[in-house]
């Protein structure tokens, strides 16, 4: 199949969480946008994969969202199940902010293992929760990925300027989205790292645009903002992201 190359890049959003999401998936496709479908279960995983083996452009990724870990903790054979069927792993990860506290040691438990699944197969490509545990993330990215040919893209990324080097220095790439970037602390987040470890996302329908849920795909918002803090221009933007995609999926 001779695909057309995508003209965006929106590496985590959430189709299947809109109300019409085969109508999102054949919308990414005729709009060439390189989706990273993420999913928060492995119980989506079927019909997602059935969805994005017919998108040129969707790439779908088998998820176990950190929280959601309290009910799907269960799911975790189903996840190694489906783990040979696909190259993208997310959304993973950890999630210390109060509400989810109480199963952070769990989260760690499943999310060690999914490292550890990743490291050894090598080629996966993770999308990764990190909120309020950007060190405990990192901390495992470091030990589990050093020797592994699989890549980690920080999505959404709010740790510290010095986690986001860290993590840089590591080679994590950076997925960021419009609400992200509005923040005052995200500049100093981008100033800390090299603008070829940087990719946009959506996470619609969690992120609003202008006070609406923002569509799959939609990430004019994120190349703006990111066009300024780079001082770069917004076609020089455009295709940094592009020139970065191409880079991450590389096969090692
Ligand atoms: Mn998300």
């Amino acid at each position: 199949m001779i695909t057309d190359p995508p003209i965006a890049v929106d590496y985590h959003c959430h189709l299947d969480l809109y109300p019409n999401f085969e109508k999102e998936f054949s919308h990414c496709t005729s709009a060439k946008v390189a989706t990273l479908a993420v999913t928060t279960t492995p119980k989506a995983w079927p019909r997602n994969k059935e969805l994005g083996d017919k998108s040129p452009h969707v790439r779908v990724a088998l998820g176990l969202h950190p929280q959601l870990i309290a009910e799907r903790a269960g799911e975790l054979g189903l996840f190694e199940r489906y783990f040979t069927e696909t190259r993208f792993i997310g959304e993973v990860g950890l999630d210390a902010s109060p509400r989810y506290y109480s199963t952070f040691g769990e989260q760690k438990r499943l999310f060690e293992r999914v490292l550890q699944l990743c490291a050894d197969a090598g080629d996966k490509i993770l999308s990764i929760h990190s909120v309020r545990a950007a060190r405990e993330v990192l901390n495992c990215v470091e030990l589990l990925f050093a020797k592994s040919s699989s890549r980690a893209v920080l999505h959404w990324f709010t740790g510290a300027p010095a986690d986001a080097k860290r993590a840089a220095d590591l080679g994590c790439f950076f997925s960021v989205n419009e609400q992200m970037l509005a923040k005052p602390s995200a500049r100093r987040i981008i100033e800390a790292i090299p603008p070829n470890q940087i990719l946009t996302e959506t996470d619609g329908p969690f992120v609003q645009s202008k006070g609406h849920p923002v569509k799959p795909g939609q990430v004019n918002g994120a190349i703006e903002a990111l066009s300024k803090i780079l001082n770069y221009s917004l076609s020089q933007t455009q295709k940094l992201i592009l020139k970065n995609l191409a880079e991450l999926e590389q096969h090692a």
